[in-house]
Parts: structure tokens; sequence; C-alpha cells
């Protein structure tokens, strides 16, 4: 009978200590606010892919996401609606992919997403749904007007851009910039082509 009782209470203590792994995984590998992945994890994720991507020669796309002047969002409803802002529009982006793609918060506003075996057309495909969802999506609050989101978006796609999808969200990342200069609240996936040096005649 005493044996009985300490076995049920080693079961027990099993139960709470996996229980407690548990949580203490999610803290580690999620962002608090959005529940996304966070950065370490997407970075896990990305390197876990790109390496399957490449054995196993299929094509994996990035997204790199930047909400649209985040700052003045901040400076004119508060920090806290920031806030909001931030879980409302990663959600809105959780809506608009697949199950299985991956999802982190980069930074402060900025998101990354893992497009497994997805094309470079497949890829701002996605981004260009995303981008719609968020504009379409205005965060509704009790007695002021809607706040209207957009972001802007970088797509980049392997093997179309790279040969090294490690390096995907840094290409993702230079299209994003673009996004911002060409106006923002639009997706472009940058051809590294175009900066490939030409010689001018005569040179
Ligand atoms: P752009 O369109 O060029 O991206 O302009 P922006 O204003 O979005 O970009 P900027 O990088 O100047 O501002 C980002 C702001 O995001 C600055 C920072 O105060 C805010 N921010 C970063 N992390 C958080 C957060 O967790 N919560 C809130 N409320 N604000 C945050
Ligand atoms: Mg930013
Ligand atoms: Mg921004």
């Amino acid at each position: 009978e005493e044996l009985e009782k300490t076995n049920a209470d080693l079961r027990r203590t099993h139960a709470e200590l996996e229980a407690a792994n548990e949580r203490l995984h999610a803290l580690a590998t999620t962002d608090g606010l959005t529940g996304l992945l966070n950065h370490r994890r997407l970075q896990e994720r990305l390197a876990e892919e790109a390496r399957r991507s490449t054995r196993q020669g299929i094509s994996l796309g990035g997204l790199m996401v930047d909400i649209d002047f985040f700052k003045s969002l901040n400076d004119k409803y508060g920090h806290s609606t920031g806030d909001r802002v931030l879980q409302h529009v990663a959600k809105v982006i959780r809506d608009s992919l697949r199950d299985i793609d991956i999802i982190g918060r980069y930074g402060g506003e900025e998101f990354a997403v893992l497009l497994l075996e997805a094309s470079k057309q497949e890829t701002i495909e996605a981004g260009e749904r995303l981008r719609e969802a968020v504009a379409g999506t205005p965060l509704a609050s009790r007695g002021s007007p809607p706040i209207g989101v957009t972001v802007s978006v970088g797509a980049a796609a392997y093997p179309h851009d790279t040969g090294d999808p490690t390096g995907l969200l840094a290409i993702a990342d230079i299209a994003l910039y673009a996004a911002k200069r060409n106006g923002r609240n639009r997706v472009e996936g940058l051809s590294l082509h175009r900066f490939e040096y030409r010689p001018a005649a005569g040179e």
C-alpha cells in the first residue's frame, strides 16, 4: 500500500514536471505579446528549413513584414494601443497564411514569415494576400473610430533569389527596404539581377 502511494506520488510529480517543462519551452520560444515565435526560435527554424530545402531541392519562401508609420501610431494613441495594434496585426497575418507557414516576431514592429515549399511567385502572392488582409482589417476600438494599419512587405525565395536559403530573410529585408522607399503598403520581390554590375559602353 505504501508502495502504491509512492508510485502515485511519483507519477504526479512526473506529470507536474512535464507541464512545467512545456510552459518553460513556450516561454523560451514564443513572443509574449503576440504568441508568435520569437526571434531566436525563428532563426532556428530558418536554419532547419534551409537545411531541408537544400538537401531535398525544394523551394522556400521568406517574407519580412514591417508596420508602416508605427511610431506615429504610438505617438497618437499611446504605447498600450500600439501593443494592441501589434497583437492585431500578428493575428491578421496568422489568419492570412497556411497553418504550416512559420511566423515570428522579428523585432519591435517587424515580423518574418517562412513559406514552406513556396516558389518566388507564390511567395509574392502570399505577401500580397497578407498585405491586403492587414490593410482591409482596421483595428476596432470602443468609443473611437477604427485604427487603420498598413504593412510593407519584402519577399525572397530559394532558389530564385539565392543559392543559400539561410540568407533568405536578409534578402527579403533588402526588398522590404525597397517597399518602404517605393511608398509603403506594398510588396516588393526584389530582383537581385538588377544590381549586377554592367560596365557602361566604353568602360
Ligand atoms: P516605417 O514606416 O518607416 O517603418 O516607420 P515606423 O514609424 O514604423 O518605423 P520606426 O522604426 O521609426 O518606428 C518603430 C517604432 O516601433 C519605434 C518604437 O517605439 C515602436 N515599438 C517597438 N517595439 C514596440 C512594442 O513592443 N510596443 C509598442 N507599442 N511600440 C513598439
Ligand atoms: Mg521597423
Ligand atoms: Mg515600421
